[in-house]
């Protein structure tokens, strides 16, 4: 870092200076936040450091106007501007010109406000986290250093980034729980809502339109239970009436049976009557037989019970 400007200008009021403490306090400030360098109007003024310039701008009643320069590691604010030689957004390097002095704002006479700060940057330290840079003038940040910066600066922002990703997962999902909850909620409302008017229909007190409202739902259960009943007792009936018809048709089966069992009987008397019949007649068949067979003869009778058979 250098100083910004080139040749030498004198210091006319150092940070935090004994001589000007109190008329800092109407910034907020212990005492002066920067160096003053009597430098003549229009004197070129260059980036101490290099960096982006962030701001560039009027501040009519302090800093009048003035521009802001910041890397990773540092800033610096220089104020009672004539002109800018930059704009916002512009990288400059260290010791290119960026304006030319004056005296604009809160300035008593031409000179050139340098102020400094360092991250990270105590914005409480009473100088709104401006600090003496008198022991950093000329020491050089090593550009190793700031590339290891910037490094970090991108595994920071891409971490960050990365936590944004995963709290705005976590905020998706929250917001899903809470519309359900919603819609539980609503649910919940209208059925208060439901007990308010029959409060109102009845015009009886909320609480008792809240024991109201369980009476009604409590009915609605009993009739279902009641349905339920009756399908039992329907079904107890289909299982009686087919008991009874199972008990008829037994009754007519034994019925059937035993007229059975009687007409059997009658088949074998029948049967066995057939047999003695079929008995009788081939003994008859016989006697038939034998009668034809005597007519063949001539019989005489010899006396004696003796009779002479002869053939005809
Ligand atoms: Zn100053």
């Amino acid at each position: 870092m250098r100083k910004p400007f080139d040749g030498d200008f004198k210091l006319t009021q150092a940070f935090n200076d004994a001589c000007c403490r109190a008329s800092y306090a109407k910034f907020n400030l212990k005492g002066h936040n920067g160096l003053d360098y009597g430098l003549p109007n229009g004197t070129k003024v260059v980036a101490p450091h290099e960096g982006k310039v962030i701001e560039a701008t009027l501040d009519p009643k302090g800093y009048g106007l003035y521009l802001k320069i910041e890397n990773a590691v540092e800033g610096s604010l220089l104020a009672h501007l004539r002109e800018f030689k930059v704009g916002v957004g512009d990288t400059v390097s260290e010791g290119q010109l960026v304006g030319l002095s004056n005296n604009s704002g809160n300035s008593t006479g031409p000179h050139l406000h340098w102020g400094y700060y360092r991250f990270p940057r105590d914005r409480s330290n009473g100088f709104n986290g401006y600090i003496d840079q008198i022991p950093f003038i000329n020491a050089t940040v090593p550009d190793q250093t700031l590339a290891q910066c910037r490094v970090e600066l991108e595994t920071v922002k891409k971490q960050v980034q990365d936590e944004i990703t995963k709290k705005n997962e976590t905020y998706q999902e929250l917001q899903e729980v809470k519309s359900d909850l919603e819609g539980k909620n609503s649910q919940i409302l209208s059925y208060e809502n439901f007990q308010k008017q029959l409060a109102i229909t009845l015009n009886v007190e909320p609480d008792q339109a809240k024991i109201l409202g369980a009476i009604v739902k409590s009915n609605e259960m009993e009739d279902q239970l009641r349905q339920s009943q009756k399908k039992v007792e329907e079904l107890q009936q289909s299982i009686a009436t087919c008991n009874s018809e199972y008990d008829l048709l037994k009754e007519k089966l034994e019925e059937s049976i035993n007229k059975n069992k009687a007409d059997s009987d009658l088949l074998q008397r029948a049967i066995d009557k057939n047999k003695e019949w079929e008995g009788l007649y081939k003994k008859l068949e016989k006697a038939y037989e034998d009668l034809k067979e005597d007519q063949k003869y001539d019989y005489k009778h010899l006396g004696f019970g003796l009779y002479y058979r002869k053939k005809l």
